[in-house]
């Protein structure tokens, strides 16, 4: 999802670098991303509750979205490295999230 601006040089933490070269993240992908707009606010909860339909809908529509988007792996692999805590990156949500990372860890 979208939050900063510009190209930024992220360093990947050596807990997470497993081997071989320093592995680092140009974040300048976010300016190719598919939720930039007003279809952003499909990427978060809103701030009322939501029913499950309806979150599992807006994750759907979210989720399609990241499918047709060019920079998906970057995207994917940068909220993976900062443990992006909410919404939908990269075609996952927080909790597919955690399941990925931990099967990596595994
Ligand atoms: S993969 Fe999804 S969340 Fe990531 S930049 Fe593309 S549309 Fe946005």
């Amino acid at each position: 999802m979208m939050g900063t601006t510009g190209s930024t040089t992220i360093t990947k933490p050596a807990s997470i670098a497993r081997g071989g070269p320093p592995w680092r993240l140009q974040i300048g992908w976010q300016h190719h991303a598919n939720c930039k707009g007003p279809q952003s606010e499909l990427f978060f909860a809103p701030n009322h509750l939501e029913r499950k339909e309806d979150r599992l809908e807006r994750e759907a529509a979210a989720k399609a979205l990241c499918r047709r988007c060019p920079v998906l792996v970057e995207c994917r692999e940068y909220a993976l490295m900062v443990r992006e805590p909410h919404g939908i990156w990269g075609g996952l949500n927080e909790y597919e999230r955690r399941q990925l990372l931990a099967r990596r860890a595994g």
